[in-house]
C-alpha cells in the first residue's frame, strides 16, 4: 500500500485535486481538515476541543492529528492520498516511522504551488457543500443556484476559517512550518512540484501524469 501526499498552502486547490485524483486512481482521500471538521460538526470530544483553534486558523497539535491519521491507516487496504497532512516536520517524521513499522511505501509527493496574492481571494470566495463536499467559488465556479450544491442539492457553507483574518493566520502557520517539511520531502524520489495557478483541468492533467508514472 502506498502513501501519497499533496502539499501546498491553504487555497492551493489540494482538496479539489485530491477529489479528482481519487476518482481516477485506487486511492482513499484522507483530508485531516475534513476529519477534524466532521468531528466539530458532530460535537465529539475531539471536535469540541479543536473548534475554537480551527476557527482561528491555528494548527491542531501533532499528537492528536497523528493519532487520528494512524487510526485511519490501520483500516486501509488500498493506497491513500493525504491532503493537509503532514503539516509539520514532526508529523512527517512520525508518519515515516509509522510507515517503516508497517512496511508502507511512499508514492507521489506533489507540491501545488500558487502565488500568495492569488490564495486569499480563492479562500475568501470558497464555498463548500455540506452534503458531498464539492468545492465552489463565488467568482470562478459559482453554483447554478445561490447557496445550493449543483451535485446533491445540499446547502453550501462558508468555512469559519475561510475569512480574510483566519486565512492570514493560516498563512502565518503555513510559513512557520512549511520549509522544514518541504526540505524533508524534496529529498524523496517521488517528489514533484506543479504550477497550481492554472485552470483546475490543466493542474489535474499534470497531476494525473505524475500519479500514472508513479503508480
Ligand atoms: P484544511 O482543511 O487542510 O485547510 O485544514 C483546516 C484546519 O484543520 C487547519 O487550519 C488546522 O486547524 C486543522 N488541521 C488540518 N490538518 C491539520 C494537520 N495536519 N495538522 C494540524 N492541524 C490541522
Amino acid at each position: 500500500m502506498s502513501i501519497n501526499i499533496l502539499l501546498g498552502p491553504p487555497g492551493s486547490g489540494k482538496g479539489t485535486q485530491a477529489k479528482r485524483l481519487v476518482a481516477k486512481f485506487p486511492l482513499t482521500h484522507l483530508s485531516t481538515g475534513d476529519i477534524l471538521r466532521d468531528a466539530v460538526s458532530k460535537e465529539t470530544a475531539l471536535g469540541l476541543a479543536v473548534k475554537a483553534l480551527m476557527a482561528e486558523g491555528k494548527l491542531v497539535d501533532d499528537d492528536t492529528v497523528n493519532g487520528l491519521v494512524f487510526a485511519r491507516l490501520q483500516d486501509e487496504t488500498q493506497g491513500v492520498l493525504f491532503d493537509g497532512y503532514p503539516r509539520t516536520i514532526h508529523q512527517a517524521e512520525a508518519l515515516q516511522q509509522f510507515m517503516s513499522s508497517k512496511g508502507l511505501s511512499l508514492g507521489s509527493v506533489v507540491l501545488v504551488e500558487v502565488p500568495r496574492e492569488v490564495l486569499e481571494a480563492r479562500v475568501v470566495g470558497r464555498r463548500v457543500c455540506t452534503g458531498c463536499g464539492e468545492i465552489y467559488h463565488l467568482a470562478t465556479k459559482p453554483p447554478k443556484q445561490d447557496g445550493v450544491c449543483d451535485l446533491c442539492g445540499s446547502p453550501l457553507k462558508h468555512r469559519s476559517d475561510d475569512t480574510a483574518e483566519a486565512f492570514r493566520k493560516r498563512m502565518d502557520e503555513f510559513d512557520s512550518t512549511f520549509l522544514p517539511l518541504l526540505g524533508f520531502y524534496q529529498r524523496q524520489p517521488g517528489f514533484h512540484a506543479v504550477n497550481g495557478d492554472q485552470d483546475p483541468n490543466s493542474v489535474f492533467e499534470q497531476l494525473q501524469t505524475l500519479f500514472q508514472e508513479n503508480a
